[in-house]
């Protein structure tokens, strides 16, 4: 993966409900998943997504800039900076927001993480404002920062989601979708180690390719895996297809790999919609698999939570 650092201008996207903030502090992806909704050209990316990180090297200063112009102050540190140092009182802090770092655009705990540690930075700051966290990743590499997340966790809470749509029967689609991510059971025995440091997890299952990941045998064995590790909730969505760059890499998959998918895709993402939604008449003419009840069913049979956007 070819590494560029760069001064970016922007870092923080706000959630509507004021509640959560995520942070990209990277540009690019070297998991290239096939499906990837980064790869779209809506976001600006570079064409070489796959093999080009882009690190913004200034993370780190527009990070605290937010926090500071929101309010907030580094409440953990030996040295702030303010009036606290000498023993006066800080003003009363504004409610908390959770810290998301979940990428978008990028994987946060891709391999290059190992060697920039962007990621550890960010928590890092995110620990001394004493705010709470929450991370996505497809890779075991987040164990690298258990430690850290530990201490979070002591002082606010930190929870840790893997996207996981494929069971550990079907590693050969994992293979096929997400080539250079970490194996499902490397995933699910991060969760576990996870859960058991005390850590709060969940799973983002997406997206669900339809006919490709959402039979009955892959869920239920996803959702077992996920109890088994102590997993407190599962978060599932569909497909999304924009048309452009991210489509026609998922088509060509499929002309590769599922040929006898092609004309039912081309179909369900005809209407070239340009947030990537299904045609929701071709989804009732194609008798696309409802995958949603049997979710349900096997969560509510598994104890696990099933959660919705
Ligand atoms: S891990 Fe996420 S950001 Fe990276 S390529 Fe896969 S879907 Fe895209």
């Amino acid at each position: 993966m070819e590494i560029e650092y760069y001064q970016a201008r922007s870092l923080v996207r706000e959630e509507k409900n004021g509640k959560i903030v995520h942070l990209n502090p990277y540009q690019g992806c070297f998991h290239d998943c096939v499906y990837c909704d980064g790869k779209a050209e809506n976001y600006h990316m570079h064409e070489d997504f796959g093999t080009r990180l882009k690190v913004k090297e200034n993370a780190p200063e527009l990070l605290e800039q937010y926090l500071r112009k929101k309010g907030y102050l580094p409440v953990n540190r030996k040295k702030t900076g303010t009036l606290m140092d000498m023993g006066i009182k800080p003003p009363k802090q504004p409610e908390k927001i959770i810290v998301g770092i979940s990428g978008g655009v990028c994987d946060i705990y891709q391999p290059a993480e190992e060697q920039v540690g962007m990621a550890r930075k960010m928590m890092r700051i995110v620990y001394d404002y004493g705010l709470p966290i929450e991370l996505l990743t497809k890779n075991k590499l987040v164990l690298k920062d258990l430690d850290l997340l530990k201490k979070i966790n002591e002082n606010t809470h930190a929870t840790v989601c893997m996207s996981i749509v494929f069971s550990r029967e079907n590693e050969h689609l994992r293979e096929i979708f997400e080539p250079r991510a970490s194996t499902i059971s490397e995933r699910f025995e991060t969760l576990k180690i996870l859960h058991g440091e005390g850590i709060d997890t969940g799973i983002w299952m997406m997206p669900v390719l339809p006919w490709i990941c959402d039979s009955g045998e892959n869920m239920e064995s996803m959702v077992r895996d996920a109890a088994d590790a102590g997993v407190r909730f599962v978060l599932p969505g569909g497909l999304t297809l924009k048309p452009g760059r991210q489509k026609d890499g998922v088509m060509a998959c499929l002309g590769e790999h599922f040929p006898e998918l092609v004309e039912k895709y081309a179909g369900m993402y005809g209407n070239n919609n340009k947030w990537g939604a299904p045609d929701r008449e071709e989804i009732v003419r194609l008798g696309t698999p409802n995958w949603h009840p049997k979710l349900k069913r096997y969560c509510r049979e598994y104890g696990i939570k099933l959660e919705s956007w």
